[in-house]
């Protein structure tokens, strides 16, 4: 076991979204600083790894802040991709898109998944029409667990339509984040 491990918060410099958590070390803290690039200490390996070692999703450091007693830190960088193992921007992400990403991972053609990103962007925002249309029929003479029901299905095409276009819905919460003027 390393000495001194600090808990390491990644952080979007632009966005302010957290990445991920992983752990440094005196050398990975020190690797960090003097290359600029974000290096951990893997507990379940116990060895130092340069983030995007392998996957080539480099963090590039912005800024360092430790907290009070020096046990845990925020890094805030410039990413040069996504943040997790599983393709998401963030290891924190929302149940639904996780699914979405593992099962297109996975690429079996039984998935529904699979088959609406296969299908492309177009096959996916009319499946957001026709949805939305029901939401709005489900809305003024419907039941609750009707328009439930239906707006799953709109949300659920309306991340596919994204994804299919390359997006993540991060960039959605930033757009809207940037919209408040507060
Ligand atoms: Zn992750």
């Amino acid at each position: 076991m390393s000495e001194n491990l600090r808990a390491a918060i990644i952080q979007d410099d632009v966005t302010s979204q957290i990445l991920m958590l992983g752990w440094m070390d005196e050398e990975a803290l020190a690797l960090t600083k003097s290359t600029g690039l974000v290096h951990f200490f893997s507990r379940s390996r116990q060895t130092l790894w340069k983030k995007g070692e392998t996957s080539g999703n480099t963090m590039h450091v912005i800024e360092i802040i430790a907290d009070c007693d020096d046990d845990a830190l925020v890094v805030r960088v410039s990413a040069d991709g996504p943040a997790c193992h599983d393709g998401s921007t963030s290891c924190f992400t929302p149940w639904l898109w996780r699914r979405i990403l593992q099962r297109e991972q996975a690429g079996d053609e039984s998935s529904y998944v699979v088959r609406q990103l296969n299908a492309g962007v177009g096959a996916n925002a009319q499946k957001v029409g026709e949805e939305a249309t029901e939401v709005v029929v489900a809305a003024l003479s419907e039941s609750d667990e009707r328009l439930v029901s239906e707006a799953a299905d709109l949300w659920f095409h309306l991340l596919l339509t994204l994804r299919a276009r390359g997006l993540d819905p991060a960039a959605i919460e930033n757009e809207l984040r940037a919209r408040v003027k507060d």
